[in-house]
């Protein structure tokens, strides 16, 4: 594993109200950053002031969106530890990303060190107020300086940190979600499995529509059918249909969310049945009617567990659970909250320690 420099700050930031801020605009002191190119592969991982990088306008991600990204989180606990929400699972993703998109994979050892260093050294940068926490953004992005469409020789890899209040302002609320019948934001064969600036170049404009139509979030369909449901834009989408827990299989155009993996990982610990499968929204729909479509919610890091109390489907309102947070929604946001704040027990090891203070 390679030596982790460590450069020091002329000086440190104030640190911000974390009860006054929105969600990642607010960046800590350091950041971890490292190179790539043929001969010397990943190279030089090291922890430097935060500060603004120069690219080259001929930069090639600029023009191709050769990248990739995670998102987790390090939180403070009840009894003033700092932790990390499965690291290992997210830097490993990261590497699948990575070969979906012909980005060298980093050496996770490397990585994870650097994530653990890095945390260490900000630690004062972790807020304590339930519900926040210090988002943690590694990323990747080609750096070759070259207009010709070809895989990039060269890459930089940085991890960068943001303290952040709860994702909602509005509080732990139900959303309204409109099933997206017009755009498609991924198809088998296609990046939907990768984490990559792509996928949210491909929802944006879909998620303008949704906003000026009043709802918060689009689902999408299947680009191919049109009926089979996918996920949220940032988010997996989960459903309780009498007594199961149903989700959207893992199919190629979809990412493999650790939350969702966290919540199925939690349900199976509680006796809950679950169940993985291609699921239509006219299935979701006909339960809806039948009156055996009891929750559905989101699941992600930034928001953790949001729960939904509308969708909008072809001019049809479906109203879940009269527009209120359902008993295992609440139950599983309060579980999964709890893991993060140390007062639930961490049965399934899902939790990293970092440093006690
Ligand atoms: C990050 C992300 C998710 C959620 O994944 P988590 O690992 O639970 O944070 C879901 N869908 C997309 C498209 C994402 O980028």
């Amino acid at each position: 594993m390679a030596e982790i420099r460590f450069e020091q700050a002329a000086a440190l930031k104030e640190k911000p109200d974390v009860s006054k801020i929105g969600f990642g605009k607010e960046f800590s002191d350091y950041m971890f950053e490292m190179d790539y190119n043929p001969k010397q592969g990943w190279h030089d991982p090291r922890i430097v002031p935060y500060r603004d990088i120069s690219v080259s306008p001929a930069n090639c991600t600029l023009h191709y969106g050769q990248a990739i990204f995670e998102g987790m989180k390090a939180f403070r606990t009840h009894d003033n530890r700092i932790v990390i929400f499965r690291p290992l699972d997210h830097i490993n993703r990261l590497n699948n990303s990575a070969r979906i998109l012909d980005i060298p994979e980093v050496d996770v050892e490397t990585v994870h060190q650097g994530l653990r260093k890095l945390i260490e050294i900000e630690k004062e940068w972790v807020p304590a107020k339930k519900g926040t926490s210090l988002y943690i953004r590694p990323f990747i992005f080609a750096t070759d300086p070259y207009l010709g469409v070809s895989v990039s020789a060269t890459y930089k890899m940085m991890i960068i940190l943001s303290p952040v209040a709860a994702y909602y302002a509005a509080g732990f609320n139900p959303v309204k979600i409109m099933v997206e019948d017009t755009y498609v934001r991924a198809v088998p064969g296609g990046l939907g499995e990768a984490k990559t600036p792509a996928n949210y170049a491909a929802s944006l404009h879909a998620g303008l529509v949704a906003h000026e139509k009043g709802y918060d979030q689009t689902l999408w369909l299947d680009g191919v059918h049109r009926k089979y449901i996918e996920e949220v834009g940032s988010m997996n989408i989960l459903f309780k249909i009498k007594g199961e827990i149903v989700t959207p299989a893992l199919c190629g155009s979809i990412l493999s969310g650790i939350t969702r993996k966290t919540v199925l990982a939690v349900a199976k610990e509680w006796g809950v049945p679950t169940s993985e499968r291609r699921i239509t929204i006219d299935e979701v729909h006909e339960a809806y009617q039948n009156g055996e479509l009891e929750e559905v919610f989101g699941s992600g890091t930034a928001a953790v567990i949001s729960p939904v109390g509308e969708l909008y489907y072809k001019g049809e309102k479906m109203v879940i659970n009269d527009g209120k947070i359902g008993p295992f929604t609440q139950k599983m946001y309060d579980h999964i909250t709890g893991l993060h704040s140390g007062e639930v027990k961490d049965t399934l090891g899902f939790v990293e320690e970092i440093i006690k203070l």
